[in-house]
């Protein structure tokens, strides 16, 4: 997501993780950890780019203390696949954002050069599991904001070239051709160009990512598309009342799309009473994250993760509630209801957004799969939720793609 953006304000310091101390990786059942073995599990979106371009002390391939994950995370969590957000803060515009987000794809490429033994750049669902099958991570791309292509096709399909397979059409604030959901609305909506992109990425086989925008551009990128669309990191309002979530009404048209929902594990999106505490948050809070914004500078992987201790430090002295990491599992099982199993999966948010407590990082991913199965889910629902849904939609994106490549 990036904080710098959430309402103009960031949310809180990561309290010393020793406070809510859990047992190493949490234990699972033998089940949980054969079916989670078995699948592959696909998170479609993580901020750690932010670390490989800002942050000079960052190994991607040691076992840091700071930060939600890194390659022995990544493998000890059983994450096969990895979305790269490739992200510029929405106030930056024009060519100075596509310089930036041309310099992202640059570092998430050679970071995949630097590990060709843990990682593999992958564009296709077939790639991923090729990956998977060669105990390698895939490492994927998606832009998060539609003001990096400035305005500009053309600059689309060079994303798509480098590799990049989804765009989220929006990020906090609105484009020149789309409404964001924390923006006031300006264009009603997608403009005419804006459907263009939409017609555009269909035909580059770029997934059209729904996560941020408004509504009303939601509905109006359905109503244009021919392949399924994403929610990259979202979750449910009707259990926590953000803009960023997900109506039920919405979930029910992303069924009926063919899409995917990817529920985001950011603390203010998956509780209620977090949200509400953090947005009336005190001027004590206010200062601290003041203070934080101005020591980071424009570095951002210093923005995400001293906005990650400021939450987990307020959850810790009282002054945020503090939320749970099985708060995920209540949004999965609400999605499921309303949606159905194959439109469900996961999007965590990883270095980008404050985790619950006990999701601190990668490494406690089984945990998912062992919340699910203890819930009645089976073993094929869960492997459908870890990345069999968002693979299904890759491939339709793909065929959808190879069809306009073949014309009328
Ligand atoms: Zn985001």
């Amino acid at each position: 997501m990036n904080r710098m953006c959430v309402h103009g304000i960031v949310i809180a310091f990561c309290l010393p993780l020793v406070v809510f101390a859990q047992s190493s990786t949490g234990a699972v059942s033998p089940r949980a950890k054969q079916v989670h073995d078995a699948a592959i599990v696909v998170d479609s979106h993580a901020d750690t780019t932010q670390r490989l371009v800002f942050d000079k002390t960052f190994d991607i391939a040691a076992r840091n203390t700071t930060g939600n994950l890194d390659i022995p995370r990544m493998r000890e969590g059983g994450l096969d696949a990895l979305f790269f957000s490739i992200w510029v803060s929405s106030d930056v515009t024009g060519a100075d954002a596509v310089k930036r987000a041309m310099g992202q794809i640059t570092a998430v490429r050679q970071t995949v050069r630097e590990h060709p033994k843990d990682l593999v750049l992958a564009t296709t669902a077939a790639e991923v599991r090729k990956a998977a099958a060669g105990h390698r991570i895939a490492a994927l791309m998606g832009v998060e904001g539609g003001h990096m292509i400035a305005d500009s096709l053309a600059t689309l399909r060079e994303y798509a070239t480098l590799g990049v397979r989804y765009m989220t059409l929006t990020h906090f604030k609105n484009n020149n051709w789309a409404d964001s959901s924390t923006d006031k609305p300006a264009h009603n909506g997608l403009t005419p160009f804006g459907k263009d992109v939409v017609r555009e990425m269909n035909r580059l086989g770029m997934m059209v990512d729904i996560s941020h925008v408004a509504d009303k551009t939601f509905f109006d990128a359905l109503a244009i598309t021919t392949a399924p669309v994403i929610a990259s990191h979202s979750s449910c309002r009707a259990i926590a009342n953000h803009p960023r979530n997900m109506t039920d009404d919405m979930l029910r048209a992303l069924a009926k799309n063919g899409g995917v929902v990817m529920i985001n594990y950011h603390a203010a999106f998956l509780s209620e009473p977090f949200r509400v505490a953090s947005e009336k948050r005190s001027g004590n809070l206010v200062a601290a994250m003041a203070a934080m914004s101005k020591k980071c500078g424009g570095n951002e992987a210093c923005t995400t993760l001293e906005g990650e201790r400021l939450d987990h430090e307020a959850m810790a002295k009282g002054e945020l509630p503090a939320v749970p990491w099985d708060a995920i599992i209540d949004h999965i099982d609400h999605a499921v209801k309303v949606a159905g199993i194959d439109h469900v999966g996961l999007g965590s948010d990883f270095d980008g957004a404050t985790m619950p407590i006990g999701m601190e990082d990668a490494s406690k991913l089984p945990r998912i799969t062992d919340a699910l199965l203890q819930k009645g889910y089976t073993g094929k629902d869960v492997t459908k939720i870890l990345g069999g849904n968002i693979l299904r939609v890759m491939e339709a994106v793909e065929r959808e793609a190879a069809k306009a490549r073949k014309g009328p």
